[in-house]
């Protein structure tokens, strides 16, 4: 992640009691990590809805991850699978390319592009 001051790459430690403030600015990130983390979760529990069977509560839940971590291309490439899956196939890959616009090394999002935009 980058700081959001002076844009320093910072690494995110396992624990909020360990972050340092940036280490070229001095910024506090230990608010901006518990919104990271907060993020993950949302993500998390979208994967375990999805596993269940639970499209439409894996859809808010994945919403509510990329409403605060809009950068996470893990975020968007997923979005794009429940769209997808939904029969939303312009915005699956809407979702895909901005996906791996923030990724792209994302072979999986590569993949799906190639499938889908050559329909
Ligand atoms: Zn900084």
């Amino acid at each position: 992640m980058k700081c959001p001051v002076c844009r320093a790459t910072y690494r995110v430690t396992d624990s909020i009691e360990q972050t340092k403030p940036c280490h070229r600015c001095g910024a506090d990130l230990a608010p901006l990590i518990q919104l990271h983390d907060r993020a993950i979760a949302h993500h998390r529990q979208a994967i375990a809805q999805f596993t269940a069977g639970d499209l439409p509560a894996a859809i808010v839940a994945n919403d509510l991850a990329i409403a605060l971590h809009t950068q996470n291309s893990a975020f968007h490439a997923f979005a794009g699978q429940l769209f997808a899956l939904t029969g939303k196939f312009d915005e699956a890959v809407r979702s895909w390319q901005f996906a791996q616009k923030l990724d792209p090394k994302n072979m999986l999002v590569s993949n799906y592009l190639e499938i889908f935009e050559s329909r």
